[in-house]
Parts: C-alpha cells; structure tokens; sequence
C-alpha cells in the first residue's frame, strides 16, 4: 500500500470527489483489469463473508445485519446499498494470515525452506511450497475498525524494525491494495466510537475511502485518495468534486453512526484489569465461557498459532503446517508437567488482559479495535464490554468472608463455600 496524500479525490482535488455512474463497478472493473483479485463482502451461508468478489452483484446489495451478544441474523430489503452491514463474519487475518499454511516441506537429505523462499529441496522440488508470489489482490469495503486491525497487525506481523516479522504476511500485505468504506449502520455489537476506530473511516491506512450514501432509489459515492496509488485509480474512473451538500451529508450519516453505537468498554480498562485479578467475575464468567476459542478465531487481531509436523507414511517428507491457535486450550500454555492456565476462569483472564492491557506493553496499542464479533460469535453471549464493566465494580471478597477459593489459575485445592458459584 502507498502512503501519504490523504483525504484528496483524484486529479489533485483538496476534498473527496462524488463517483459518476455506477463507481463501484468501475472502481472493481479498474482494479480487475489491473490483475488484482478483488475480495469483499458477499453473502455465504446466511452471512456476510470475504471472499473473491468476479462483479459488482457478489456485494451484498440490500443485506444489513442483526447482531447481538451470540446472535447474528441477515435480512434483505430492496434497497440499493452494498455496504449497510457492521464488521463481516471474519477479519482480513483470514486472508494474510491464513488459518493454515504450510512453512515447509522437509525431504530425506535436506529441507526446503519455503518461509525463506526456496522452492526445492536438494532432492527434490517441495511440493507444498506456500505462495513465494502471492497474486496482487485488492481489499475492497474494507470497514474502518478492520483498517485499525490491519495496522495493529502490520505492527505484530511486518514490523522487522521492532523485531517482529513474518515473511509470508509481509508478502501478501505489501501490494495489496486497500479501498475502505465508512460505516454507516452499526450493529448493536460495535463499539468502535469508543475505541477510536470508526465509524468513519480516518485519514490513513487505506488507497481509497469511500462513503456510500443513498440518494432516492439508488447509492452514490463519495470517494477519496489516501495514497498516490489511491489517486491514481481515482483517476481511471469518472468523477467530479463533491458538492457541499454530499460533504454534509456524509458527515451528518457518520455522525448518526457514532451515536447508534450503544455498548464501549469502561474508561480506562487497563486500570480496572490491574486492580482486578482475583476478581471473583472471573469465576462467573468461567461458569459460561465454554473455552471453544470462537472468540480469538473471529478477533481480527489475534493471530496466536501454532505448528505441527506431519511425516509421510514413506518416512520420505514432513511437511511443517502453521495453524491458529487459541488461549482458550489448555495445550496453549502447556509446558513440562501441566498447562499454566488449568481453568477457563485463567484463559478467559489471560485473553481479556492481554488485549486490553498488555498489548499496550508489547506493541504500543490497545488489541480491541471495537468490532463487536466476540461478542456476536460467542455462542454464550460473553461480552468484552460488559465483563470489563463487571470487573470494575468492587465486589465483597471472599477473603473477607472465608478461607481463600482456588486461585483462578487453578494452582491450589479448591475450598468451596455453599454460596460459591459453580468452580470455573
Ligand atoms: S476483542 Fe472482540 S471487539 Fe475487540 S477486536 Fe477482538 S473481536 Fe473485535
Ligand atoms: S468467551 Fe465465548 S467464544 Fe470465547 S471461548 Fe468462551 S464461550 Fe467460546
């Protein structure tokens, strides 16, 4: 992705420009012609997905979503906008940092590494070999809280000048090119006003930002550049500048956005974490939380993984695969003689801590950009927001009342109490 110019449409103009036409399908068409596989939203399974998108009508024209703590529902109206829904089912993640992919194939009297970009063995070609050339794709709708998990991500993931670094990601990520779409229907799950990430999309991290709005029966675009490689697709389609009445107007839509929101995390979670880890909510939430990991699969930002070896029944190859993994296992935090965090009540703790507290230690930001999807996907309806807002009010401790229960980390026999609630 390029960077700087942002904020101006095509030909120089200072503001955005209004998309004459149908400036989705040209935009697509530009993008297609330029060899770039374009992915977006499209309907799939009764829900709003990313996938390779071969023409306008693969956008999910007249979808919106419903979405609640471990509930998500489409409907359909005849209505004209293609982007009237809140953060997809998954993140970009699944794209630069797939769920599987191979690191390397390794042959009998050699390996061939192919994270390094080698693509045969000393006996033979690798026959796993992960894209060395990913294709040139474009991210195309791409939600503004999802542009603030990209860059947390980059931070993570592409970052050598911190340390962090992984080929493959930096590979994909570095010509694919970004067109973002402001957010203007929030789902009841969202809470990006609060952590600064949306609705509105800001004035970096995108080639292209785009704001649909509907005017009568159909949807126009506003439309501006955030980077030269952005001011040069605008160039390839018709525009003009957009009026001041179109300006206001997307204005006034992101406004109304920001104020549907109705969940956010506490002021200051950090805080509220730090003073909260014998909090007795954690038992609560350990009594709900099933430990399916549904939550970091669905976060755009998490991208714990592991590795597994697989040799071959010849004994000839072994293919080394990198898979997602999650906190919420018990393997996760196994090391010699046990797992570190024995309860769900531990994970559920690690999980919240990590992302919201530090995160900030390790790469400077917060790891919750606000999308809502743990709280969607949860199929317990766990919510980030109110777990948080649980953990920051002062409870009776049970030290005050009795001997101590079990450590949530499950490292002592538990001493249970028959008001205590159900052992995590
Ligand atoms: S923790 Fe939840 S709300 Fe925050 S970025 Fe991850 S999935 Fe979205
Ligand atoms: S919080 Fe919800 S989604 Fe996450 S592991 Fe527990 S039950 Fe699964």
């Amino acid at each position: 992705m390029g960077a700087g110019q942002p904020n101006s449409g095509g030909s120089g103009e200072p503001g955005p420009v209004r998309l004459l036409g149908d400036g989705v399908a040209a935009l697509m068409a530009v993008l297609r012609a330029a060899g770039r596989e374009v992915i977006g939203p499209t309907v799939r399974d009764g829900a709003i997905v990313l996938r390779p998108l071969k023409r306008p009508d693969d956008l999910p024209r007249g979808w919106h979503d419903r979405q609640e703590a471990g509930l998500y529902r489409l409907d359909w109206e005849d209505r004209p906008t293609r982007f009237a829904h809140a953060a997809p089912a998954q993140g970009w993640k699944r794209v630069l940092h797939p769920p599987e992919a191979c690191v390397g194939t390794a042959y009998r009297g050699g390996i061939a590494s192919s994270a390094e970009g080698a693509d045969a063995g000393p006996d033979g070609p690798c026959w796993a070999a992960p894209e060395a050339s990913p294709p040139l794709r474009a991210f195309f709708g791409v939600r503004p809280c999802d542009l603030a998990a990209l860059s947390v991500l980059d931070g993570i993931l592409a970052n050598p000048a911190a340390g962090y670094h992984d080929p493959a990601y930096a590979r994909r990520r570095r010509d694919t090119l970004v067109v973002a779409a402001d957010c203007a229907s929030p789902a009841a799950t969202c809470f990006c006003a609060g952590m600064g990430t949306g609705p509105g999309v800001g004035d970096s991290g995108f080639d292209v930002a785009l704001t649909e709005l509907v005017e009568g029966d159909a949807a126009v675009y506003l439309a501006r550049a955030g980077s030269p490689a952005g001011a040069a697709l605008l160039e390839a389609v018709e525009h003009r500048p957009a009026s001041d009445a179109e300006r206001a107007a997307a204005t006034d839509q992101t406004v109304r956005a920001t104020k549907a929101q109705t969940r956010a995390l506490p002021a200051d979670p950090r805080a509220i974490l730090a003073r909260a880890t014998e909090h007795r909510h954690w038992a609560d939430v350990a009594a709900r939380c099933l430990a399916c990991g549904t939550c970091t699969l669905a976060c755009p930002t998490c991208f714990c993984a592991t590795v597994e070896d697989a040799t071959s029944l010849d004994g000839v190859t072994a293919a080394r695969t990198r898979r997602w993994s999650s906190c919420f296992t018990e393997a996760f935090s196994y090391i010699h003689g046990g797992a570190v965090r024995g309860t769900r009540g531990a994970r559920y703790r690690q999980w919240i801590t990590h992302k919201l507290s530090a995160w900030y230690d390790q790469f400077g930001t917060s790891g919750c950009v606000g999308c809502g999807r743990c709280v969607t996907w949860c199929p317990v309806g766990i919510d980030i927001t109110a777990e948080v807002a649980a953990l920051s009010e002062t409870r009776p401790s049970h030290r005050r009342r009795g001997p101590a229960r079990r450590p949530v980390d499950g490292s002592a026999t538990p001493r249970r109490r028959k008001d205590d609630p159900p052992a995590p």
